[in-house]
């Protein structure tokens, strides 16, 4: 989608540290990282966020779910890791292109916020 920093990134036009790629799916660092390790897991196809799922096809949606374990055994994430998606206004989602933040590298909180 024009002007999608993050399909910006997919294709190439945005350089980025890239994690993994399929099919269908894109991972690459956080410019931000707030852990040891953070990756942003995206489909390569745009939607919006988990609450704009429609032009988002299963195998997409299954390919970033599958990629977090793949981006655990390449890194040596071998102690868990949180993976969340920010949706919306009250998660203060603030890239419009649906992605998972993957956070490793220490122990976090047993609470999410
Ligand atoms: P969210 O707040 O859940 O929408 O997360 C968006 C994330 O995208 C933030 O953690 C930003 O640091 C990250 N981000 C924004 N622009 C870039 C970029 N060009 N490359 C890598 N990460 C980015």
């Amino acid at each position: 989608m024009k002007d999608c920093i993050f399909c910006k990134i997919v294709s190439g036009e945005i350089p980025s540290k890239k994690y993994y790629e399929d099919d269908y799916c894109f991972a690459f660092a956080d410019l931000n990282p707030q852990m040891p390790f953070h990756a942003l897991i995206v489909p390569k196809e745009h939607a919006a966020s988990l609450a704009e799922l429609d032009n988002l096809s299963d195998a997409a949606l299954a390919a970033c779910l599958r990629a977090a374990q793949k981006i655990a055994e390449q890194n040596n994430i071998t102690d868990g890791y949180r993976f969340i998606s920010n949706c919306g206004k009250h998660a203060s989602q603030s890239v419009q292109h649906l992605h998972f933040h993957m956070l490793a590298g220490r122990q976090l909180s047993e609470k999410i916020v």
